[in-house]
């Protein structure tokens, strides 16, 4: 969906979607499993830099809520991953901060973005804000024993017989520690 600029100087833009999975491109970061909903609203807002310097600000706010796969950092199984946030952000248009000068409004409560050539795709915004909600690092449990670095197993499922680690250097070094615990 795009909110044209011109559009919205007319009325602000309502919306309600449920967005199939492949409406927005999430990359091979995320999975998206069933209908992305997402409702809001969008407006202009005319930023009022001196008497002929007026920016039309978009502002975006709404909310989104949809499942998602993501790879365990770990055993890089498929995680189920509710997801769901409400936003509230201004988008500039491109190129209106650049100058020695950048001049700035303070909006604690929401963020800056940009647009270009006169709209903004709710499909990018959400792509974005979807991206920047996934956690650092998922884990599939939080003890998931990841695969074998050697012969890639997934540990989870079934041990493999690299497991004994008589070769590995750290089980070495533990035995070594252990020995010397024990004297
Ligand atoms: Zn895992
Ligand atoms: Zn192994």
């Amino acid at each position: 969906m795009e909110f044209k600029v011109i559009e919205l100087e007319r009325e602000p833009i309502e919306f309600d979607l449920e967005l199939p999975p492949g409406s927005v491109d999430f990359g091979d970061e995320a999975e998206q499993e069933g209908n992305l909903a997402t409702s809001g609203r969008a407006e202009v807002i005319h930023e009022h830099r001196g008497p002929k310097d007026i920016v039309a600000d978009i502002r975006l706010r709404g909310r989104y809520a949809g499942r998602f796969r993501v790879p365990c950092a770990r055993c890089v199984e498929s995680v189920d991953l509710p997801l769901g946030a409400d936003f509230d952000l201004i988008f500039r248009p491109i190129g209106a901060d650049a100058g020695p000068s950048e001049r700035s409004i303070t909006a604690p409560e929401t963020e800056i973005g940009y647009y270009q050539k006169d709209s903004l795709l709710l499909e990018a915004v959400l792509r974005e804000q979807v991206l920047l909600s996934l956690p650092v690092r998922t884990l599939c449990k939080p003890d998931c024993k990841g695969l074998c670095p050697r012969c890639g197993q997934n540990r989870n499922s079934q041990a493999c017989s690299c497991e004994e680690g008589s070769n590995d250097p750290r089980w070495e070094a533990l035995a070594g520690l252990r020995g010397r615990i024990k004297s």
